[in-house]
């Protein structure tokens, strides 16, 4: 279907894959294939793009994993398709209209006969959440192959790492990791990755653009 990518295909469900806008931003539509209803995560650009994609589907919501500007913009123009709109309150303050709902840690979102479970992981911004659908994950900017997403200081770096070892590591090591730009990888990768940066020291103001295994 176009620009978009099926990056899963199985019983019951399809996610589609969307890279968008200058900073190839992943925009994951997720479909029930037994009703149709579907959500997409975040709304990077080329709104038309995502209006197709939707087509033929029906949209229940759209959630975003944080609000950085390559990952909402499209979303004025989506906001006129009047599908809800759910983010974490921390991230209100980015968002030109009030999104429909707030996202809490360990919620619960069902489309179709699918349920997203609601992972907040602060560090990359305040705000930012991950979203955990059996055996697949949706990280945002939080968890990428090979590293952390960007943050702004090392205070920050620590809250990221917390939010990725505490919330994201505990789940299977099977679990495939969709983020918010590029390729996917297999959580137990990222865990082995992040051992071996976890036993070795570090600038104490490290942060940024970190890996595991740069240096
Ligand atoms: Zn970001
Ligand atoms: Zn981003």
């Amino acid at each position: 279907m176009g620009k978009g990518r099926a990056v899963v295909d199985r019983e019951g469900l399809r996610v589609q894959r969307y890279s968008l806008g200058p900073y190839s931003t992943n925009a994951y539509l997720l479909i029930c294939k037994k009703t149709g209803e579907s959500v997409l995560i975040d709304a990077p650009a080329e709104a038309e793009t995502i209006m197709k994609a939707l087509e033929g589907t029906k949209p229940r919501y759209i959630l975003l994993t944080h609000t950085h500007l390559d990952h909402i913009g499209a979303l004025a123009e989506l906001r006129s398709l009047k599908i809800p709109l759910a983010a974490h309150a921390a991230e209100r303050p980015n968002l030109s209209s009030p999104p429909e709902f707030f996202l809490e840690d360990g919620e619960k979102i069902c489309f179709g006969q699918q349920e997203l479970k609601v992972l907040h992981t602060p560090g990359h911004t305040k705000g930012s959440l991950s979203f955990y659908l059996e055996g697949f994950l949706f990280s945002g900017d939080t968890l990428f192959p090979g590293g952390p997403g960007k943050t702004v200081s090392p205070a920050a770096l620590k809250e990221i790492i917390a939010s990725i070892t505490r919330q994201l590591f505990t789940l299977p090591d099977h679990t495939r990791v969709f983020p918010g730009h590029g390729e996917d990888t297999v959580l137990k990768k990222e865990k082995e990755a992040y051992k071996i940066f976890a036993s070795s020291p570090h600038d104490p103001n490290l942060c940024g653009d970190v890996t595991w295994l740069s240096d």
